[in-house]
C-alpha cells in the first residue's frame, strides 16, 4: 500500500518533528507548507527560548519531554547537538514551594527521570550569581536543558526533506478542502495542495485553521513576556558563542520567573504580568529581521515587578539592565494541556497544537504512530482534542479558563483544587437541595459535585470511635473533610443519597447496536433485556480504553455508562449507519441510593419488586418511584446493596424529595464524592483515566473478569490473546499503609527493596478498614504481603500489598 498523501499546516518545531517522525516511518509524501519564510517563519518557534523542564505532573507530558531530549540530543546541526544539556533547577524562596519540590520530586521518581533537591549552598555553587540566603534549596535536574529549537527546525527539515518530504514557505493556507466528510486538501495563496490527510501544526493560529474545517479549537494565543539583559560581569568568559550557556536553566517559580543565559548576558521569561489575549487573525504576518507575527513589542511597566524580582535573587543584575525584550505569543488552553486529534466531522483533518517545545517531539512522535500505526502506547487521552464538554468549548469559557492558566503556570496546585470561575455552568436537578445540605461543591467537567455535606457535621460525634479518621497532614487536609467519615458509616451502616447525574452516559440504539456494541467491547452483551454488564473498550493493541457499564433496556435499545467524551467520539466514528448514539447525560439525572436500609427506603416508594430476587444484582428495569417514572440498575460503585435510579431532568427533584422524604425514618444522608472515592477504592473499583489507560492491558489492570474471548471478535482481541494475570508483567496493586494515618493523593513513588519501582493512582482513606489506602502500578513480581514504600513530600511511608477486595470480597453486602 502506498502511503497517503499528507500536507502540514507550520513548519514550527511541531510540524517540522512531525514530518521527521512520518517520513522516518515511511510516509515520505509529507508537504510542509507555512505561511511565513523558511526556516524562520515568525511562529512561537523563531524566538522560542527552549528551556526543556521535562518534570510534569502528568505522565503522559513528562514522557513527551523525555523523548524530545533524547531525539534533540541526537540531532546535530553546525556540528553542535540542538540540546544544550545543561540541567534544571527550580528554586524554593518559601517553605511551600519547597515542600512542593518534595512532591516534584516525586513525579519525576515515578516517572523515570533522573532528580534531586540540593541545598542552597549547591545551589550557588552551581548558580553561583544567586543569592543563597534567599533560598531553601531546589529541585535539580541533570537531563534538562536547552533545545535549540530554532536550529532543531532545520535539523529536521533536512532530515525529513532527504526521506522525501518537501517544506514550502510563504504559502498561506486559506482553506481546508473536503468532500464527503474527508479532507482532500487545503487552499493557499499559492494554488491547492491535494493530500489525503491534513495536520495542522499551526501553533496559535491554530484556531483559524481549525475553523476552517469547522472544528471549534480550544485555544487562546496569549503573550508571555521575555527580556534579555545587558552584559552582566559576572558571565564574562563563562560561555562560548556557540554554546551559548552553561549554568541550569532556572526557575523561580515563587514569582514567575524563568531564566538562561545568553553567552554573558542573562534572558529572562515572566509570568507574572496580567494576561495579555490576542486574537491571531489579526497580526500582521510579516517576518524582518526585528519583527514577526509572533513578537509583539515589549510593555515596559508590565515587566518592572519582574526585574526587581529579578535583582532580588541575582543581585549580580543589579549592574546590568533591560536591554531588549518583546511579548511573545504562544497557545494556552482551558486545561493547560496540548491538543491533538482528528475531526469528528471531517476525517483525515488532525490537528497538533498548543505544544511547548518541551514536549514537541514527543507529540509529533505519538500523532505519528496514531497515524501510521493506528494508536500510540502513549496514553494520550490527556491531550485528546475531544477530552472537552461542549460548554467548555465557548469561547468566553476558553478566554477566561486559559487566562487563568497563565496566571497559575507555575503556582502550587492541589490535585483536587477546583476552579473559582466559571462556576455553575452545569448543575445537576438536585442543586438547590444540595445547597441547602451546604454541599461542598468542587468542579468536573463542568459540573458541580459535592464532594461532602456540612449538614452531615453532627453526625461525626455519633460515629463509633474506630471510625474517626486521623487527623491529616495539611496538603492532604485541603479540599477534604472528616465528614466523609460519617457519610461513609451512613452508607456502609444506613442508606445514602449520591448524585451520579454527572457520570456520563449515551444511549445506542437502532438495528444493529448490540453487534455494534459487541464488535468495541470484551464482554458478553448478548443477554436478555435488563441485564447490565461491566465491560471494557480496548484500543487495537489491547489496551484499556475505557470501561463501561452496558444496560440492555430493550432489544435494541442501550443505556451505556461511559467516562466521558472520548467515549462518546469513538463510538460515533465507528457506529454503522441505522444505529443511534445520543448523549442523553444533560436530558436524564441519577441518584445512587446505596446502603443496607435502601430496600426499606424505595421498596414503600414503588409497586415493582425491588427484592434480592425481584430485581437481581446487575440487573435494570423501568419503574415508577413515587410515581415518578425511573429505570433502576441494581449496580452499587460503593459496594453496598441500592440502585442507581436514572429519571429525565424534569423529574429529577421530585424524584429526590420522595425518596429524601421516604428516607427521614431510617436517617438517610445526602453523601459525597469524597465518600464514594474511598467507599469505591475498599472495594477495587478501578476509575478509567486514573488507575488504567490504554498503557494497560485488562489482566495487568485487574479486570480480566471483564474479558470474554469467547463471545466473538471484539476490537482488541487479538492482541490480548494468551495474556493472563499469570503472564503480566506488571499488575495494579492495593496497598494499605502502615502507620495508619498518611493518605497521599496519587503519583507518588512506590519504592520496592530501596528502589523506585512504580507509583500511585488513587488513593484515598479507607473508614471501613481504618487505614490509608492507595492503588499502585508494580512489577508483577511484587506479590500481596510484600512491604514496600510510597514516598510522601520526600518521606519514606511504609506500605504492605494487600488482597483485594479490602471489603466484602464475597459480595454478600450487595447480593441480599
Ligand atoms: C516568549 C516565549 C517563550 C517561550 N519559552 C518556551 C520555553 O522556554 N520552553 C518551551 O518548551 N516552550 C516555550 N515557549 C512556547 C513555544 O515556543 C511554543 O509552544 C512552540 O514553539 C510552538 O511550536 P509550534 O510549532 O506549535 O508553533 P509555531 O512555531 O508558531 O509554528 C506554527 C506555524 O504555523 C504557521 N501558520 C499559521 N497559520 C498558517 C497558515 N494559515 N498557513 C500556513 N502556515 C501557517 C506559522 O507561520 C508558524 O510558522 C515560549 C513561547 C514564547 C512566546
Amino acid at each position: 500500500m502506498t502511503a497517503p498523501k499528507v500536507v502540514i499546516v507550520g513548519a514550527g518545531i511541531v510540524g517540522a518533528n512531525l514530518a521527521d517522525e512520518l517520513a522516518t516511518r515511511g510516509w515520505t509524501d509529507v508537504t510542509v507548507l507555512d505561511q511565513g519564510p523558511l526556516p524562520r517563519t515568525g511562529g512561537s518557534t523563531s524566538h522560542a527560548p527552549g528551556l526543556v523542564f521535562q518534570t510534569n505532573p502528568s505522565k503522559t507530558m513528562t514522557e513527551f519531554a523525555r523523548y524530545t531530549v533524547e531525539k534533540f540530543l541526537s540531532l546535530e546541526v553546525d556540528g553542535l547537538p540542538c540540546f544544550n544539556q545543561v540541567g534544571g533547577m527550580e528554586v524554593a524562596t518559601t517553605p511551600a514551594r519547597w515542600e512542593d519540590l518534595k512532591r516534584k520530586r516525586g513525579w519525576a521518581t515515578s516517572w523515570g527521570i533522573e532528580a534531586s533537591l540540593i541545598d542552597a549552598d549547591e545551589c550557588v555553587h552551581r548558580w553561583p550569581l544567586l543569592d543563597g540566603s534567599r533560598i531553601f534549596g531546589a529541585l535539580h535536574v541533570p537531563t534538562d536543558g536547552l533545545a535549540r529549537a530554532a536550529k532543531a527546525v532545520i535539523a529536521l527539515a533536512e532530515r525529513a526533506s532527504a526521506r522525501g518530504a518537501r517544506f514550502v514557505g510563504s504559502t498561506k493556507v486559506t482553506g481546508v478542502l473536503q468532500s464527503g466528510g474527508r479532507v482532500t486538501g487545503v487552499q493557499t495563496d499559492q494554488g491547492e495542495f491535494p493530500a489525503d490527510i491534513v495536520v495542522s501544526c499551526a501553533g496559535f493560529w491554530g484556531r483559524e485553521i481549525g475553523a476552517m474545517a469547522g472544528m471549534d479549537v480550544p485555544l487562546l494565543p496569549l503573550a508571555h513576556q521575555y527580556a534579555k539583559t545587558s552584559q552582566v560581569a559576572e558571565l564574562v568568559g563563562r560561555n562560548t558563542e556557540a554554546a551559548e550557556a552553561s549554568m541550569p536553566i532556572l526557575r523561580h517559580q515563587d514569582q514567575d520567573l524563568y531564566f538562561r543565559e545568553h553567552v554573558d548576558r542573562l534572558g529572562i521569561g515572566t509570568y507574572a504580568h496580567r494576561p495579555m489575549p490576542v486574537d491571531a487573525s489579526t497580526l500582521d504576518p510579516e517576518v524582518t529581521e526585528t519583527s514577526m507575527p509572533s513578537m509583539l513589542p515589549f510593555t515596559e511597566e508590565d515587566f518592572t515587578p519582574s526585574w526587581e524580582q529579578s535583582k532580588l535573587l541575582l543581585p549580580a543584575l543589579r549592574q546590568s539592565k533591560v536591554e531588549e525584550g518583546f511579548n511573545g505569543i504562544f497557545s494556552f488552553t482551558p486545561d493547560g494541556q496540548s491538543l491533538v486529534g482528528e475531526s469528528a466531522d471531517v476525517r483525515g483533518f488532525w490537528l497538533a497544537e498548543a505544544v511547548w517545545v518541551t514536549h514537541s517531539a514527543g507529540i509529533a512522535k505519538a500523532v505519528a504512530e496514531v497515524l501510521v500505526d493506528g494508536q500510540s502506547p502513549t496514553d494520550l487521552h490527556e491531550v485528546d482534542v475531544h477530552r472537552f464538554e461542549d460548554v467548555q468549548l465557548a469561547p468566553s469559557y476558553v478566554s477566561e479558563t486559559s487566562q487563568q492558566n497563565f496566571v497559575e503556570v507555575y503556582d502550587i496546585l492541589h490535585p483536587l483544587q477546583p476552579k473559582l470561575s466559571p462556576r455553575d455552568l452545569r448543575v445537576t436537578p438536585f442543586h438547590a437541595r444540595q445547597r441547602e445540605l451546604g454541599a461542598v461543591f468542587l468542579e468536573a467537567a463542568g459540573w458541580e459535585r459535592p464532594h461532602w455535606y456540612e449538614a452531615n457535621a453532627p453526625l461525626l460525634k455519633k460515629l463509633p470511635h474506630d471510625w474517626l479518621p486521623p487527623a491529616r497532614d495539611n496538603w492532604s487536609a485541603q479540599f477534604h473533610s472528616p465528614i466523609a467519615a460519617a457519610e461513609a458509616w451512613h452508607t456502609r451502616n444506613g442508606v445514602a443519597m449520591y448524585d451520579m447525574t454527572p457520570l456520563k452516559r449515551v444511549e445506542i440504539s437502532g438495528p444493529g447496536s448490540l453487534e455494534f456494541l459487541q464488535s468495541l467491547t470484551t464482554n458478553q452483551l448478548d443477554k436478555s433485556v435488563g441485564s447490565v454488564t461491566y465491560t471494557l473498550m480496548l484500543d487495537a493493541a489491547g489496551g484499556v480504553r475505557s470501561d463501561v457499564t452496558v444496560a440492555r433496556l430493550e432489544p435494541e435499545v442501550f443505556q451505556v455508562g461511559i467516562n466521558g467524551n472520548l467515549d462518546v467520539d469513538h463510538f460515533l466514528r465507528r457506529k454503522p449507519g441505522g444505529v443511534q448514539v445520543r448523549d442523553i447525560t444533560g436530558g436524564t439525572c441519577c441518584i445512587g441510593v446505596w446502603g443496607p436500609l435502601a430496600r426499606d427506603l424505595v421498596q414503600p416508594l414503588s409497586r415493582e419488586d425491588f427484592s434480592h430476587t425481584g430485581l437481581k444484582y446487575f440487573r435494570a428495569r423501568k419503574a415508577r418511584i413515587a410515581g415518578v417514572p425511573v429505570t433502576a440498575m441494581r449496580l452499587s460503585y460503593v459496594g453496598e446493596l441500592g440502585w442507581e435510579i436514572y429519571t429525565s431532568a424534569d423529574n429529577g427533584l421530585r424524584l429526590w424529595d420522595a425518596l429524601w422524604a421516604a428516607g427521614q425514618p431510617l436517617g438517610v444522608i445526602a453523601a459525597g464524592r469524597a465518600a464514594f472515592n474511598s467507599l469505591r477504592l475498599e472495594k477495587g473499583y478501578r476509575l478509567w483515566g486514573t488507575d488504567m489507560t490504554t498503557e494497560h492491558d485488562p489482566y495487568e489492570a485487574g479486570v480480566g473478569f471483564a474479558v470474554r474471548p469467547a463471545k466473538g471478535p471484539f476490537l482488541g482481541a487479538e492482541a490480548i490473546a494468551g495474556r493472563s494475570e499469570e503472564t503480566a508483567a506488571r499488575r495494579l496493586r492495593c496497598l494499605t499503609v502502615d502507620d495508619g494515618q498518611t493518605v497521599v493523593l496519587g503519583k507518588e513513588p512506590v519504592f520496592v527493596d530501596g528502589a523506585p519501582a512504580g507509583y500511585v493512582t488513587s488513593a484515598a482513606y479507607g473508614y471501613t478498614i481504618s487505614l490509608p489506602i492507595a492503588y499502585a502500578w508494580l512489577p508483577g513480581s511484587v506479590d500481596v504481603g510484600d512491604a514496600v514504600e510510597i514516598e510522601y513530600f520526600g518521606r519514606r511511608v511504609a506500605a504492605t500489598v494487600a488482597v483485594e477486595p479490602l471489603v466484602d470480597p464475597g459480595m454478600e453486602r450487595i447480593r441480599r
